[in-house]
């Protein structure tokens, strides 16, 4: 699976969002456009209105709820909800070197552009690479969701710490009994 095109690692930002921990933080969708800001074009302003605030939760609920799907009946609604949602617009760039395509023009607003980078970055990989790539954490008290980029699609951790975690507390429970 070739996961170095934008596209596909547009995923990674979906995940990411759906991942957000948004606490009781009326500014968390600002803190997180401010750690993933490589996504966004230099001029852009990360201010959000509570309004917008909202709608990245919203956006944030339906990758998760696509992640959560059983049934690709299920996936195909959450993922055109999702896409309802975003405004593509194709653009042209060569900002890190290479000549790639982005989903959304770098005039539009934040909010804009990580609807829009989310969903189609989501889509296409579920569209690619299907559904069952997408999954969520299986170690106790987790519930991140992730995508599964490895070869024969064998993730069932949301990271390396809570894989070792796992491991450790298996390791334990078979020391015990
Ligand atoms: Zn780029
Ligand atoms: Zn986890």
């Amino acid at each position: 699976m070739n996961y170095d095109t934008y596209g596909s690692n547009a995923v990674e930002l979906a995940i990411d969002l759906a991942n957000a921990d948004r606490a009781d933080d009326p500014h968390w969708a600002a803190a997180f456009l401010q750690a993933h800001a490589e996504w966004f074009d230099p001029t852009t302003a990360f201010t959000l209105s509570a309004a917008e605030t909202a709608q990245a939760a919203e956006t944030a609920d339906l990758v998760r709820a696509v992640a959560l799907a059983g049934a690709q009946a299920e996936v195909i609604e959450r993922l055109n909800a999702l896409l309802a949602l975003a405004h593509p617009q194709p653009y042209a760039t060569d900002h890190d070197g290479d000549l790639h395509l982005h989903y959304a023009r770098p005039e539009a607003s934040v909010l804009e552009q990580l609807t829009t980078t989310v969903a189609m970055g989501l889509s296409q990989v579920v569209a690619q690479h299907g559904w069952q790539r997408l999954g969520v954490c299986t170690a106790e008290g987790c519930a991140n969701v992730y995508v599964d980029t490895s070869r024969n699609a064998s993730r069932r951790y949301c990271s390396n710490t809570c894989a070792s975690r796992s491991t450790v507390a298996a390791y334990r429970a078979r020391q015990k009994a």
